[in-house]
């Protein structure tokens, strides 16, 4: 029985350890709600394709042999144009391909995609395809991918929900590299032995990095800020894997130097001109952090696929630094389009002279959004824009051992405030933010889960501008203010 698939085949290209231990069943996959929720995204806009080829025939067979052959059939019969699974085997492996349409002798081959633009992995997915299929005895006339088109708003006819691209020759060159891995990938995975796991760039995007490559490493180099290929390589080649194995002198960028000085020595450096940053600030001070979420599918008309839109937020009012007096937030009703009541609400939520404190740009570009979909409420929400001060800035005048060059507040917040942490709380991270919100959109809770939901939103968005107002505490304190 063929037991390959091109999930397994492209994680033994990543890494022949992964993909040895998911074949041999020592891992299984990690289904964050990420992950879910863009298989579920994925499952959506694969049924919505389908339906633009109303005579398309789906292979459904038990077992992949079965699917294979009934493939071939539904390919020789020359009633049928279109089909969907069709499925494919060589050796060990077998592929299914989204869709296959006839052009004329020859078929060709559509992969489906929830992205907006063609990307590597896309390449890779459809190379694999055709390696199977060309393996099989069938060439496809052309390869192409089936993208969301970015032009599409909600009302249009669902077709105009797609464009699809030409990628024939992309795919050449990762077809040609596959076909010469095929028998090493088949003999790596049946192998007995496990193979040895080798340190490569991979390894920084592998979610096992910490139990596998970078186990009993102190400040792996993978901590140095924006390392590129060149100068990973240049490292390794040299036999340094942690930080403090660097010597002086190493030819690295300026900030990365930096950040490696910092940790080597152990010590916290302060710019001096924090002091004026934190001088910009009016009291009462408002902290202000928004929550945002974006679907493959666009729920209101001047929405883009993927475009993002604010959702809920969270401020926490200071009349004096670390001192809070009020808390107020604001969380969408998910079933309706609640922007312009966030809009509104933003507004008299931060009215008052005080300065508006916040942690990145991201406030500001959607408070720009909000003024350029509201005319009407340009003048009030533009007003608020002059009064931001960004406490990033701040953060950026410090050099701290544990920030290994990175200002982002879950890197910055475990370093300076160790008491204060996202670690209890169900939702604790932006992006699981953002797909539980869209889940809602889609209907995907119950309503029980929902009130729940909305509790955890809030819980977490209220996290995020209470971190903020202890790290302006804590820079004060470190200024000796
Ligand atoms: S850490 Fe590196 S070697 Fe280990 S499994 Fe991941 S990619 Fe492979």
């Amino acid at each position: 029985m063929p037991g390959l698939s091109k999930h397994v085949f492209l994680k033994t290209i990543f890494c022949p350890t992964l993909g040895w231990w998911l074949h041999n069943g020592k891992i299984r996959e990690n289904l964050t709600p990420d992950v879910l929720f863009r298989m579920e995204q994925g499952k959506k806009i694969g049924a919505l394709a389908r339906q633009l080829y109303p005579g398309g025939v789906f292979v459904y067979a038990s077992g992949s042999k079965t699917a294979a052959s009934l493939t071939r059939e539904l390919m020789e019969d020359p009633r049928i144009n279109v089909i969907f699974e069709g499925t494919f085997i060589t050796g060990n492996y077998v592929a299914k391909a989204d869709i296959l349409i006839r052009n004329g002798d020859s078929w060709d081959l559509v992969e489906v995609k929830s992205g907006v633009q063609q990307k590597q992995d896309y390449l890779e997915d459809m190379a694999y395809t055709t390696v199977i299929a060309r393996n099989s005895g069938f060439t496809p006339a052309h390869i192409c991918l089936q993208l969301l088109n970015k032009e599409y708003r909600l009302g249009m006819p669902p077709e105009q929900l797609f464009t699809t691209v030409d990628c024939t020759e992309e795919v050449r060159k990762f077809r040609e590299q596959f076909e010469s891995q095929l028998d090493s990938v088949d003999t790596t995975l049946h192998s007995p032995e496990e193979p040895c796991p080798m340190l490569t760039m991979n390894c920084k995007k592998c979610e096992y990095f910490d139990t596998c490559m970078g186990s009993e490493v102190d400040e792996h180099i993978f901590n140095i800020p924006r390392l590129s290929e060149k100068t990973f390589q240049a490292l390794v080649s040299s036999g340094y894997i942690s930080i403090h194995d660097i010597p002086e002198g190493f030819r690295l960028t300026p900030g990365q130097a930096n950040a490696v000085r910092c940790v080597q020595c152990g010590e916290i450096s302060i710019d001096p001109v924090l002091a004026e940053q934190l001088d910009y600030v009016v009291w009462p001070a408002f902290y202000l952090d928004f929550e945002t979420t974006q679907l493959a599918i666009p729920c209101y008309p001047d929405l883009a696929p993927y475009d993002s839109f604010p959702t809920q937020y969270s401020i926490h009012l200071c009349d004096s630094c670390g001192n809070i007096i009020e808390h107020r937030d604001y969380l969408a009703d998910p079933q309706r389009d609640c922007r312009r009541e966030l809009a509104v609400q933003l507004i008299s939520d931060l009215a008052g002279d005080g300065s508006i404190i916040t942690y990145s740009n991201y406030e500001k570009t959607m408070i720009t959004i909000l003024s350029r979909l509201f005319p009407d409420l340009e003048g009030p929400l533009n007003s608020l824009l002059g009064r931001i001060v960004d406490l990033e800035h701040g953060i950026k005048c410090i050099q701290h051992p544990q920030f290994r060059g990175r200002t982002s507040i879950k890197v910055v917040l475990p370093a300076l405030i160790p008491d204060l942490s996202y670690d209890g709380l169900a939702i604790n991270n932006g992006s699981n933010a953002m797909i539980t919100f869209a889940s809602m959109i889609m209907g995907l809770y119950s309503a029980e889960e929902m009130l729940q939901k909305r509790t955890e939103l809030r819980e977490y968005c209220k996290l995020d501008t209470l971190a903020m107002v202890r790290l302006h505490e804590k820079l004060h304190e470190m200024l000796g203010k």
